[in-house]
């Protein structure tokens, strides 16, 4: 197959590591006998630097021109002082909008060698933790309306939480195909017991229910799913939720499997053009070391290939090289602990091809 890869390699440290994740997709393709074209978009900082715009329109349409994105992380203290709408921020939201991308997966996985980093009780982190958080992207209360008005007495800000009955159904179908596709469980978050928005989610979920009947099903309030998490973890397959619910639970997800530089994440809409991205930031304190963990990157682009080319066996295969070299003892220094050798972004990256 021939795939064209939009590659965003974005700001600080992120560079390090895209470059990383690019050698692995190039042997993946000789050995598959798969050709990936990359086609390079600024965006972010980098953007800002060269176009003084985060994502200038042009690089927008390199992206929707491609057979997927691969996005490192963008943003640093250089950039941070710009008004809201230069910001390297704005980049991301306007290429989530601009390629109608309203599902984000993240998968909460515990990997086995590193549950010592765990801050979870080893008791409840030995149960395992194997979830993936679907959440919307485009709607809910960060796409509503701001505003803040003096009212003659004090300032008064509003934020509108909006969701209509066909935002929520094609977000919930997400929640069901992707239960049908692991352990059949769903879980849908909400706060119906206040939030009108959250009483049509759960009516629309319902109705939903009826169409998957080989697929688990519960309703769980936002707070008590917070809580959940670090209780047992286990019980949790496939949670779906929406935007803001869904920012909160799934770094609260990253954080219990024990290391940021390992989540992947994945954010589609109605096609197979999907942007595939670390959850971890540009890590600017290490930037030009050598040190970031790729893996996360790498595991990203395992999700690519799965998800929107569908080559289950190639996103397999880097899976487990990924596993073999934390098998093996080998850890970049976020990770590591006694007896293992840590390695720097390069080197653990040459492990990783070994394995494939
Ligand atoms: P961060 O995730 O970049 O870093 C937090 C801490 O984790 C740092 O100490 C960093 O060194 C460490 N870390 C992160 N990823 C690592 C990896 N792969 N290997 C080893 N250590 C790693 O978060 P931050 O410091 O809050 O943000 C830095 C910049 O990144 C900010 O400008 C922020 O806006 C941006 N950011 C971008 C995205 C994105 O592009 N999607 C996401 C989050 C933050």
């Amino acid at each position: 197959m021939e795939k064209k890869i939009a590659v965003i390699r974005g700001d600080c440290s992120s560079p390090e590591f895209v470059k990383e994740t690019i050698r692995v997709l190039d042997k993946i393709a000789q050995k598959h006998g798969h050709t990936f074209v990359y086609e390079e978009v600024a965006m972010g900082g980098d953007a800002i630097d060269r176009y003084g715009d985060p994502l200038p329109e042009a690089e927008l349409q390199k992206c929707l021109n491609s057979d997927s994105v691969l996005l490192g992380s963008v943003g640093g203290p250089k950039w941070d002082t710009l008004p809201g709408d230069k910001r390297p921020e704005k980049g991301l939201l306007r290429l989530r909008a601009g390629m109608g991308l309203y599902s984000n997966a993240r998968p909460a996985r515990i990997w086995p060698q590193l549950a010592p980093a765990s801050p979870l009780r080893p008791d409840i982190a030995a149960n395992g933790i194997d979830f993936i958080i679907i959440r919307e992207l485009t709607g809910g209360v960060y796409f509503g309306e701001h505003s803040t008005i003096h009212n003659g007495t004090e300032e008064v800000a509003t934020d509108i939480m909006e969701y209509s009955v066909h935002e929520i159904e094609r977000i919930g179908r997400i929640g069901f195909e992707t239960a049908r596709k692991r352990r059949k469980k769903l879980t849908s978050v909400d706060k119906a017991n206040v939030l009108d928005t959250s009483r049509l989610w759960r009516k629309v979920m319902h109705e939903l229910a009826e169409e998957y009947p080989d697929v688990e099903y519960e309703d769980m309030l936002v707070d008590n799913c917070a809580m959940q998490i670090v209780k047992n973890p286990a019980q949790f397959d496939v949670i779906v939720t929406e935007n803001m619910f869904g920012d909160i639970l799934s770094d609260e997800a990253s954080m219990i499997t024990g290391s940021i530089g390992m989540i992947p994440s994945s954010s589609l809409g109605d096609t197979t053009v999907g942007v595939y991205e670390p959850i971890h930031g540009s890590a600017p304190d290490i930037a030009g070391q050598n040190i970031v963990n790729p893996m996360a990157c790498i595991l990203s682009a395992a999700m690519m290939l799965r998800y929107s080319f569908d080559m289950s066996e190639e996103a397999d295969e880097i899976e487990r090289a990924v596993g073999a070299v934390l098998d093996q003892g080998f850890r970049t220094a976020d990770n590591q602990s006694e007896g293992c050798t840590v390695l720097g972004t390069k080197e653990i990256t040459d492990r990783i091809l070994e394995e494939i």
